[in-house]
């Protein structure tokens, strides 16, 4: 059943959004507008400026992708003719309209996919929307070279058409996440939605198209198609008007991107251990785990997915995680949940079963006849041994395996294992500076949080810039504006050294 936010609640969300920003300093301009109140604007324009600014047209939404990639090209064409000034304006306007959405487009995704928390996804959408780098981004990226022989610049220059596949997981909010990012370095993109959300993300992008327009921005800057497949996503992964893949998703398209014999920036799954050793203030450890774990319902790719708990200090951090929301499962109950969030549960790598990715705590208790009368419970947790598959596979669900260790050696030897190199996210709550040291040195992930949820390590609740594709395999990180540049040498010989 959905969660119905209320006005202080959402501006409560956008205040921390406004707070971290103005610590920050990315987007200045939205803080100019957040000055003037951006809570009150959120909420008494979010459902009408859409309306009120619809355009006749496919708004950049086409039948097939041969038809996107024609008119994504000529608009970004028409983008890198116009100053920096007015990419910054159009920048600003996309996340403009994109905050005036957030709420309804989150309910969108929420109704359409079935995944996730209504309230996590107006989250994710915010955050998208006003801390993802724009132009600003590019400013320092110019090196320059001076001597006898002139000057030499090297700067971030645009790809030209980027083909971006995305997920069901985060649809709306990695369109405002990517085409922030994409647009900002001078790039148009033809997306490939995931089939099962493809309402919501086109409707995304027909926002953002607006917002583009609105700023005086070329229209078809972002495009997509009404009817993605498989074969669409082949389709543009294969497509010569595409210069550069940006893949966000599951260990297959990552896959198939890696292999298509173009550049591919690529996003893939992870299965973020975390660490709690018996230096950690455990009230604190455990709050954050029960509200990372079930956010968005666990389907962010960073969600906490296993805890390993020193022995010692087990007992306490279970007693706390119940406090703050965790229904702990019995031997028998754990059995029963297993029927439910797998295909075959006995099998050696058991399937996730897909009619429960994304549900809510209560409602996946409720299947395997766990009746609770408690609307606190977000989390379902179960102590289980490291071979367990609530451990080893990526659990897009509330339900949370927790792990006794007998010291930091074995903590990290079995979440080194459980990440199973993926290179993605990893948590940790310790006092002690050597085993925090030693867990960031050998986890060897993108995104390695201390005493907080993930959540902080994508810049809710912690220092740093946003994003929705957190490129692992391929090794660009938190992708922001510069990722999506390209390295270009401009050499002027004999002149311009004035040293
Ligand atoms: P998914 O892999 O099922 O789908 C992602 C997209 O890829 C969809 O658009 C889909 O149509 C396309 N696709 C899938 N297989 C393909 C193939 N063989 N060829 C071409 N296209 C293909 O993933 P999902 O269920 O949408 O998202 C959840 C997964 O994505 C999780 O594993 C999660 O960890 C991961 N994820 C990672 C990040 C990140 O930043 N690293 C962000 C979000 C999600």
């Amino acid at each position: 059943m959905t969660e119905e936010l209320t006005p202080d609640q959402i501006s409560n969300i956008i205040d921390e959004v406004v707070r971290q920003l103005r610590q920050s300093g990315i987007g200045r301009q939205s803080l100019i507008n957040s000055d003037s109140n951006l809570s009150s604007l959120y909420s008494n324009h979010k459902d009408t400026v859409y309306a009120q600014n619809k355009i006749q047209g496919n708004n950049g939404i086409f039948q097939n992708i041969e038809e996107a990639l024609d008119a994504a090209e000529t608009a970004q064409k028409q983008l890198i003719k116009l100053s920096l000034s007015k990419r910054k304006d159009i920048i600003q306007s996309m996340r403009d309209y994109a905050l005036k959405n957030a709420e309804r487009l989150a309910k969108l995704a929420h109704e359409e996919t079935g995944l996730g928390r209504y309230e996590d996804k107006i989250k994710k959408n915010i955050l998208s929307a006003a801390k993802t780098p724009g132009v600003e981004d590019l400013e320092n990226l110019t090196v320059s070279y001076t001597g006898d022989d002139g000057l030499t610049l090297v700067e971030g220059g645009a790809y030209g058409v980027i083909g971006a596949i995305t997920p069901v997981t985060n649809p709306t909010s990695t369109i405002f996440n990517n085409s922030i990012s994409m647009v900002s370095a001078g790039n148009s993109v033809v997306f490939n939605p995931h089939p099962s959300a493809k309402e919501c993300t086109n409707e995304a992008i027909q926002v953002l198209n607006q917002g583009i327009i609105a700023a005086g921005g070329p229209s078809n800057l972002l495009c997509s198609t009404s009817n993605p497949t498989l074969e669409s996503s082949q389709a543009l992964m294969n497509a010569k008007k595409v210069q550069l893949l940006c893949v966000t998703g599951g260990g297959g398209v990552v896959k198939a991107a890696m292999i298509s014999g173009k550049k591919c920036i690529a996003a893939g799954p992870g299965n973020p251990p975390v660490i709690v050793d018996d230096t950690a203030i455990i009230p604190n450890a455990a709050k954050h785990i029960v509200d990372g774990a079930s956010f968005d319902n666990n389907i962010l790719c960073t969600d906490e997915k296993e805890v390993f708990v020193f022995n010692n200090v087990a007992d306490y951090l279970i007693e706390e995680m119940k406090r703050h929301g965790a229904y702990e499962l019995s031997n028998q109950q754990i059995d029963a949940v297993m029927n439910v969030c797998f295909e075959n549960p006995h099998a050696d790598r058991p399937d996730l079963n897909r009619k429960w990715i994304g549900k809510n705590a209560d409602l996946i208790l409720a299947e395997a006849g766990i009746q609770i009368n408690d609307p606190k419970i977000r989390l379902i947790i179960a102590q289980v041994d490291f071979n367990h598959p609530f451990i080893q596979k990526e659990m897009m669900m509330p339900v949370l395996g927790i792990v006794r260790v007998n010291d930091i050696h074995q903590a990290l030897d079995y979440a080194i294992k459980a990440e199973h190199h993926r290179r993605h996210t990893a948590m940790m709550h310790s006092e002690s500076v050597s085993n925090l040291t030693l867990v960031a040195k050998n986890m060897d992930v993108t995104i390695f949080v201390k005493n907080a949820s993930n959540l902080a390590g994508l810049g809710l609740g912690g220092e740093g810039y946003h994003t929705m594709t957190i490129a692992g395999p391929t090794g660009e990180g938190l992708t922001r504006a510069r990722t999506f540049t390209r390295q270009r040498r401009c050499v002027l010989v004999g002149g311009f050294r004035i040293i």
